[in-house]
């Protein structure tokens, strides 16, 4: 990511480095009704919808079928997703919300479950303590986003007396709008809707007649992520899962599943051969179906070195020293692999050969 850098996941945070001047607060901001809401077709069933046109939004999913409505996360504020729901209803001309599905539970894509009272929520079981720390720590949430927010300010109030490009001071006065309306939303307090309809391992879920095959995929982001598999739309949805362009890496504290996890992406892959859309927790992140796949050998063929270097009795040292992921594996050697110090695959190799034993 170039200029928008995610900080972890408060809503969709992109703290740009902006210099806070002393300038008053002068710079008009958007009402909450005049926050940019989106929608877009995926398919004749799917439409998409999110918030903002330059601040990062969440994705909202929503399914038609035979039985009701099926709804993929929803967001952070509760106001917003609330007029999301109505464009929702007017494009498809139906309000017939049947179960919503929270690829985890994060404040950004959960906080909003309220805006569907009727309709069951479904995660994975582990998401119901992860959603009672998320509620726990609204008080912290509001501090970031306060804070975020005065930066915003400030870059709004800087772009204004610069004369820099319009567009600047415009995504600015949106990203305003949107702290805005989040930080009333919590001060007001949420109604959390916590899942209520869990499972534990790989379910296949009917509704109607559309399938959702759900898998458990823990590992990358958080500590109830799921993939969400719709078959005959040939989509999968993935939360906050996967980021285009990045190597992926492995948790510390869920590399202990590592194994089952790659068990789990084959099982996907084998489940839908001809996968043709991947849909990614956030409006302004894209994910490809070949970067699924790209990842997917990346990691399987890291494993099979770890495990022969293991075998070989090749130390950790001489392993990474001979182990240059950009020639020994091509189709991943354009992600970015460093961040914030971190080398995404050193850190895989030490967390698989601590895995391998050793
Ligand atoms: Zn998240």
């Amino acid at each position: 990511m170039t200029k928008r850098v995610r900080s972890g996941r408060i809503l969709c945070i992109a703290v740009i480095a902006v210099p806070l001047l002393a300038f008053p607060p002068v710079a008009p901001t958007l009402g909450q009704d005049e926050i940019p809401i989106n929608s877009r077709r995926l398919s004749e069933r799917a439409l998409l919808t999110w918030a903002c046109d330059h601040f990062q939004g969440t994705n909202m999913i929503v399914l038609t079928t035979s039985e009701g409505l099926v709804v993929i996360d929803t967001g952070l504020s509760p106001t917003t997703v609330r007029r999301q729901r109505a464009m929702i209803e007017q494009e498809l001309g139906r309000n017939d919300f049947r179960y919503l599905i929270n690829t985890h539970v994060h404040n950004d894509h959960a906080f909003a479950n309220e805006v569907f009272p009727e309709a069951t929520v479904v995660g994975h079981e582990l998401s119901i303590a992860e959603m009672r720390r998320e509620v726990d720590l609204i008080p912290e949430l509001l501090e970031r986003l306060r804070s975020s927010q005065a930066s915003y300010l400030g870059w709004a109030e800087w772009a204004a007396g610069e004369g820099s490009a319009p567009e600047e001071e415009e995504q600015a006065r949106e990203g305003i709008a949107a702290f805005a309306v989040g930080i009333g939303d919590l001060e007001r307090g949420i109604e959390p809707r916590y899942p209520t309809l869990t499972f534990s391992g790989h379910e296949s879920f009917q509704v109607g007649d559309l399938q959702f095959l759900l898998y458990p995929f823990m590992g990358f982001h958080s500590d109830s992520d799921i993939l969400i598999l719709v078959p005959e739309e040939r989509m999968l949805f993935t939360g906050d899962v996967f980021a285009s362009g990045q190597l992926p890496w492995i948790r510390l504290n869920s590399a202990g599943s590592f194994l089952t996890l790659m068990d789990t992406w084959k099982a996907i892959l084998d489940a839908c051969p001809d996968l043709e859309m991947i849909v990614t927790g956030h409006s302004d992140i894209p994910f490809t179906v070949g970067e699924f796949r790209a990842s997917y050998g990346y990691l399987s063929q890291l494993w099979e070195a770890v495990c022969e270097a293991k075998e070989a009795d090749t130390g950790l040292e001489r392993f990474l020293i001979g182990s240059s992921f950009k020639e020994q594996y091509p189709e991943v050697a354009e992600y970015r692999y460093i961040y914030n110090d971190l080398n995404f695959h050193q850190h895989n190799v030490t967390m698989m050969w601590l895995l391998a034993g050793g």
